[in-house]
């Protein structure tokens, strides 16, 4: 299969006929593209629909994320459960004082920032190739840019907003990859990155 290795998501699909003396690769060009396209590789946030790991044990359930399912290879997370806060838990929020940015969990005071970071850089060192990241909007810890922050562990109002500590980590990690929330998706406009395409035009939702 020496013959067939351009870049993913423009790989045809190829087989290989003859026998020892001749080997001949053919290239199937003439099949639909979407159906011969390897399947994108997309990490997913674990409550968009696959487990009941929010703060308060619910799950989030969106169509889109069903729809294109059998047309992408889903990998899922839930950085909060990975670092130990179990279902339910106290809810966490992102504080500053105004150089830095820590994790909390308000009610109880525990800091998790380094047990966050530990985890987002261990999970992205050993996550392999993937082509996307779709994302749980507005979250500490897996949102990508429209996250409250705080100026205290107590009661405040929130001063601005960042991406969270996962979702954050992902995009200096892989700035060149579709990444996505799923606030965005609802949108069809966001379609704009290769990895949801695919699985979308397959789904026949854009
Ligand atoms: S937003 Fe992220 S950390 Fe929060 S429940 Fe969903 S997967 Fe877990």
């Amino acid at each position: 299969m020496a013959g067939c290795s351009p870049p993913l998501h423009r790989r045809p699909r190829c087989s290989v006929e003859g026998n020892a003396s001749y080997v001949r690769v053919i290239v199937k060009a003439s099949e639909p593209a979407v159906n011969s396209w390897p399947k994108p590789r997309v990490v997913i946030s674990r409550c968009l629909g696959f487990e009941a790991c929010r703060y308060n044990g619910e799950i989030i359930r969106e169509d889109f994320v069903g729809r294109i399912e059998p047309h992408v290879e889903y990998v899922t997370v839930c950085p909060e459960l990975e670092i130990g806060l179990g279902v339910p838990r106290d809810p966490v929020r992102i504080v500053t004082d105004g150089k830095a940015l820590g994790l909390v969990q308000p009610n109880s005071g525990a800091d998790i920032t380094d047990r966050m970071n530990r985890f987002c850089r261990e999970f992205l060192d050993g996550v392999g190739e993937v082509d996307g990241f779709l994302l749980k909007t507005q979250s500490p810890s897996c949102g990508i840019g429209d996250v409250r922050i705080y100026p205290a562990t107590e009661k405040a109002a929130a001063i601005g907003k960042a991406a969270g500590f996962f979702g954050g980590a992902v995009l200096e990690r892989f700035p060149d990859l579709a990444i996505e929330d799923e606030g965005r998706l609802k949108n069809r406009r966001a379609f704009s990155h290769e990895a949801f395409r695919a699985g979308a035009l397959a789904a026949g939702t854009c």
